[in-house]
């Protein structure tokens, strides 16, 4: 029985979250995106099973923080590192958006002038269109990108590596719907990426269509996003039954367009 991305979100809301504060289960600078802050968020609305991230469980070890505290330690670390931008990624950010993550963004793009990069996998986006016009709102006034990241190029394939019922795999795309007609713009402020590891080539070329059916800037700027096999990730897949058709080995040189 699939489960259901709504009620994943709960469990995080209930486990991860007190009042406006989140667990996080740390703070990083890695080499992503040129350089960039980053903090992983505790708790997911999926459960996919080629997830290299332990704070995707709402049970993973964490410090519940304040929206203020979470943009100010991003803010410490891109100065000491001296970058410019900072990103919320790991778990799911969007979930608890209107009493938590809307201020950290609101605090690292107006408060500290950074470039926000927010990475999702766009379901609650495409359920709730308020987020989409947050975000708007927020770039009109700084800089920001939405990385909505699609899982599978179809619903069955999906619901088979997400392990959450196929009727959210459209929410994914509508998610890029709503960020376009709010006003971000598509293919710089808004882009896909497309997780690759388990269809075949027409299923994903029908995927890129459709994308391109909203906005072909959105399908002419698509991030490609393959499996890495970590030993963790390999028992999941495995737990699962399932192998992915193209991945990644770790320590495997990564190509130029992933770095
Ligand atoms: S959406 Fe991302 S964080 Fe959540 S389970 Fe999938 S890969 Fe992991």
């Amino acid at each position: 029985m699939p489960l259901d991305a709504l009620k994943l979100m709960e469990v995080a809301e209930r486990l991860a979250f007190r009042g406006d504060r989140r667990r996080y289960y740390r703070f990083r600078t890695d080499r992503w995106y040129g350089g960039v802050a980053s903090a992983d968020v505790v708790g997911c609305n999926l459960r996919c099973v080629f997830c290299w991230s332990r704070s995707r469980d709402p049970n993973a070890p964490g410090k519940l923080l304040s929206p203020e505290a979470v943009a100010a330690k991003l803010y410490e670390l891109a100065e000491r590192r001296r970058i410019r931008q900072a990103r919320l990624t790991g778990g799911e950010p969007t979930i608890g958006w209107h009493r938590h993550t809307r201020r950290v963004a609101e605090l690292i793009v107006r408060d500290y002038g950074l470039h926000f990069i927010l990475e999702t996998n766009g379901i609650l986006i495409g359920l709730d269109r308020r987020i989409a016009r947050d975000l708007a709102d927020l770039a009109s006034e700084g800089s920001l990108e939405v990385r909505v990241s699609i899982k599978g190029a179809k619903p069955e394939t999906f619901e088979r590596i997400t392990l959450v019922d196929r009727r959210y795999w459209e929410a994914q795309l509508e998610a890029l719907r709503v960020l376009v007609e709010e006003g971000l713009k598509p293919g710089d402020e808004v882009y896909p990426a497309i997780v690759m590891s388990f269809d075949d080539e027409e299923d994903i070329r029908m995927l890129i269509k459709r994308i391109a059916e909203i906005h072909p800037a959105l399908a002419e700027n698509i991030d490609p996003e393959y499996v890495i096999l970590y030993p963790h990730v390999k028992q999941r897949l495995a737990k699962a039954g399932i192998w992915p058709r193209r991945f990644f080995r770790p320590g495997e040189p990564l190509p130029e367009w992933m770095i």
